[in-house]
């Protein structure tokens, strides 16, 4: 069971992770995006991890959908209301129990991601976050670390994908070549996750 201290502490291991690789993340942005994943990530994940100190978070829904509120009002771009929707979703589906499962946590966050896909209009093979999340709520009834794994793998098959959503979307053909960065930040979530239980 996981109650609301580790999801706390998944945020901030998520928050630790963006801090480490805003740069790799920013980087992948300039190839086929405007060069802002990494800092707008950086800004929302603090702002979020300054929240969960300030405010009173009592269980795994009520931090899940504060970090959702804060992504949303502080990470701007295409991926702000989409992470924050992923999460707040995911937090509503979980409700007000004290403790989850992590068959509980799967299906919330399999909810979360059928409402980014709703919201993006994006679907697997669009080369985008998705790619990422999708393959790691359908491992996650295995383990988080297989989750991760097929987060990992999700990130890297962006690589020869062409981009249909999102500004990558704008190049066409040339953003074959490429590892999407929603993708890759999607993936170091999932890794946290992973890390959380560990
Ligand atoms: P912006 O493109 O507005 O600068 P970011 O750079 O923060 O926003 O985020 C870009 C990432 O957002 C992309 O790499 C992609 O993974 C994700 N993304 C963009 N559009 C969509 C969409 N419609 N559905 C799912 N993910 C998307
Ligand atoms: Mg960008
Ligand atoms: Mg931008």
């Amino acid at each position: 069971m996981m109650d609301a201290d580790f999801f706390r502490r998944w945020m901030e291991l998520a928050a630790a992770a963006v801090e480490r690789e805003a740069d790799r993340l920013t980087e992948l942005d300039s190839a086929i995006g405007d060069a802002d994943h990494g800092s707008n990530l950086q800004r929302g994940f603090a702002a979020l991890v300054a929240a969960l100190d300030k405010e009173e978070t009592a269980t795994p829904g009520a931090v899940l959908v504060l970090a959702g509120r804060q992504l949303i009002s502080t990470v701007g771009g295409a991926s702000g209301p989409l992470y924050g929707t992923l999460m707040r979703r995911a937090g509503k589906t979980l409700g007000d129990a004290a403790e989850v499962t992590p068959a509980q946590l799967a299906e919330a966050l399999r909810a979360g991601v059928t409402a980014v896909a709703g919201l993006g209009g994006a679907k697997a093979g669009d080369k985008t976050m998705l790619d990422a999340l999708e393959p790691a709520v359908d491992a996650l009834g295995e383990s988080f670390a297989a989750a991760a794994q097929a987060a990992e793998r999700g990130a890297l098959a962006t690589v020869p994908m062409r981009a249909r959503k999102g500004r990558a979307s704008y190049l066409g053909e040339r953003s074959v070549g490429h590892q999407d960065p929603g993708a890759t930040s999607s993936a170091l979530l999932i890794a946290a996750l992973a890390e959380a239980e560990a």
